[in-house]
């Protein structure tokens, strides 16, 4: 059995949602489906856009929610439901417009939606404020789980709204945005799902960015850890919290294309063997993908006899914890160390130097923000000599100033520090150099 989630995109219009109806159709086993509120068309902007706007409104929100009324009833003509089906919804949400808090606003359009599909599909509409559960403003997981196996128990099928569910005093909470692919996993683990199938607009992830590398291709095997090193540079085609409930119950999840629905997508699998011989790699390269970002920062720090000053490392870092600046990496020599972070703003990077010059009194700083990371990421390149030597290599053949150099033990990721000025080029020639 299958649940299965559709994005903001594929019940943007009539006859996307038609096409929504045509894939769930197509297979009995696609039994639970989760939805995001209709995403943007050539003319209007996301529900969940139009909904914030409602919420800013001030006085005015009773008016602005006007063009959200108009949305939903110009699909729900043009998909042949009765006039007056939204009539009690409408009602109820505008009686509570003016006092509503933004959680509550901004899930309307998930909720909406979630109806009318269940209306044309003839599911049971079930509200997720009744399966997903909050304590004190954050995800209850193990309260949800139990609530939520509960709740869809013996049902035969059933449509539910992603993106929110309720408090213990019955507040609607929303996840943060894109958070329907979150419910989507959450329903698919409650109700012991064979598969998560998550449909989008795109083909699946790619093995690079195709902006940049205009003949990467669609990666038809990931692991959940490559995904989780993906998503963290970047590569955004699912809420990076989603893959949390379905990996701990070992459902893959499958992305998918909504338009074109032909297409193999990417299956995500636990590790690398499992689910062998039904899922395995066509393609055994040692790389699965190369992903990237820019914005990082990296501080350089030298002082002499480092390596033999008790608890220098510990004090650099605990500067960064007041600072609450997160670090990435830390590349170190013996008398030298590097801190890689995000790009911060010119008060904190200075306040940042500021400390460490007093705690740990270091013989030179030097603080560098042009710094791209890459992502070298594949299971296949485990315990596999040369893939570390053939990217610098390359880098250097380029003639690519390579900047910093990490790798995690679990060997399944190299990092790559280059110039924000390199960065394109980098990922045009590592892509050469592993043809992912
Ligand atoms: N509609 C929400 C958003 O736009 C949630 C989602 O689509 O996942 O973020």
């Amino acid at each position: 059995m299958k649940a299965i989630k559709f994005g903001g995109t594929s019940m943007s219009t009539a006859a996307s949602i038609d096409q929504v109806i045509n894939i769930i159709r197509s297979d009995p086993e696609r039994r639970f489906v989760v939805v995001s509120a209709p995403g943007k068309t050539d003319g209007e902007s996301k529900v969940t856009d139009m909904l914030i706007s409602v919420f800013n409104a001030g006085q005015d929100r009773i008016n602005a929610f006007s063009h959200v009324t108009a949305r939903f009833d110009k699909l729900r003509s043009e998909l042949g439901l009765p006039d007056g089906f939204f009539d009690s919804d409408f009602a109820e949400i505008i009686e509570r417009l003016p006092d509503a808090g933004y959680d509550y606003i901004v899930s309307r359009g998930e909720y909406l939606c979630a109806k009318l599909l269940a209306a044309l599909l003839d599911y049971e509409f079930i509200d997720s404020a009744s399966l997903i559960k909050f304590r004190g403003g954050a995800y209850d997981d193990s309260y949800t789980s139990s609530v939520c196996k509960l709740g869809l128990q013996n049902k035969r099928n059933a449509v539910i709204p992603g993106f929110y569910g309720s408090d213990n005093n019955g507040n609607i909470v929303a996840f943060s945005r894109g958070g329907s692919d979150v419910s989507g996993a959450i329903v698919a683990r409650a109700v012991g799902a064979d598969v998560y199938e998550n449909f989008t607009d795109v083909d699946g992830f790619m093995t690079c960015d195709p902006r940049i590398v205009p003949h990467a291709s669609v990666i038809d095997v990931l692991t959940y850890k490559e995904l989780r090193e993906l998503s963290y540079m970047g590569a955004n085609v699912l809420h990076p919290e989603s893959i949390f409930p379905v990996r701990k119950a070992n459902i893959p999840i499958h992305i998918r294309n909504t338009f074109n629905p032909s297409a193999t997508g990417t299956m995500i699998v636990p590790t690398d063997d499992y689910l062998a011989g039904k899922y395995e790699r066509i393609n055994k390269r040692p790389i699965t993908a190369i992903a990237g970002k820019k914005n990082f920062y990296s501080l350089y720090i030298d002082k002499s006899m480092m390596n033999s000053e008790i608890g220098f490392v510990r004090r650099v870092l605990s500067c960064f914890e007041r600072l609450e600046i997160a670090v990435e990496h830390i590349p170190s020599g013996i008398d030298s160390m590097t801190v890689v972070f995000s790009a911060v703003d010119r008060d904190t990077a200075n306040a940042l130097m500021a400390s460490i010059q007093a705690d740990v009194k270091p013989d030179h700083m030097h603080l560098s923000t042009d710094i791209s990371l890459i992502a070298i990421v594949g299971h296949g390149m485990v315990s596999r000599p040369g893939t570390a030597a053939r990217a610098i290599s390359r880098l250097s053949n380029a003639g690519i100033n390579l900047r910093m150099i990490d790798q995690g033990a679990s060997e399944i990721n190299i990092i790559l520090g280059v110039s924000d000025s390199d960065f394109e080029r980098a990922l045009v020639a590592l892509n050469g150099e592993f043809e992912v």
